[in-house]
């Protein structure tokens, strides 16, 4: 998902964990390998070729920014500067995958963004436990990943 590089300034190491957990998770939770994450990203797998994973690697990208808008709620000018300088890797990577499923993109986004949101809400207290881990140690394997979330 990319290193979410924070030009005006010092990365917020809090916010970033809380960003690079929220993939994290909800890889873990559609049954992607979170093979490591760290503060600059996180590594997942899956197979190539298929509608649902196309729908995870999607759902998995917005997790990032739709955690950090939980952790933090922001306003649309806020949003929109946010897109603009560090989310619109996953942004694109989500709208690529998006592209892929061959349904209407804008319905099928919308689903995809009330999906994540509704994880994010549920599992909140398992990314607030990978992110704190995270701001730790800066890196995870995907083994201790599997173990903070069981
Ligand atoms: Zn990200």
């Amino acid at each position: 998902m990319g290193p979410e590089k924070r030009t005006g300034g010092p990365p917020d190491r809090a916010v970033t964990a809380v960003h690079e957990a929220g993939h994290a998770v909800i890889a873990h939770l559609l049954g992607h390998a979170v093979i490591r994450a760290s503060l600059d990203g996180v590594r997942t797998r899956y197979r190539h070729g298929d509608l649902y994973a196309y729908l995870c690697e999607a759902a998995i990208a917005l997790a990032g920014p739709l955690a950090e808008q939980h952790y933090r709620p922001t306003t649309k000018a806020e949003r929109r500067e946010l897109s603009r300088e560090f989310w619109h890797t996953d942004l694109d990577h989500a709208r690529q995958h998006i592209a892929a499923c061959g349904i209407d993109r804008r319905w099928l986004t919308r689903q995809v963004r009330v999906l994540v949101r509704a994880l994010v809400r549920e599992h909140w207290p398992t990314i607030e436990r990978v992110a704190a881990a995270l701001e730790q140690h800066g890196t995870l394997s995907g083994g201790e990943i599997d173990q903070l979330i069981a």
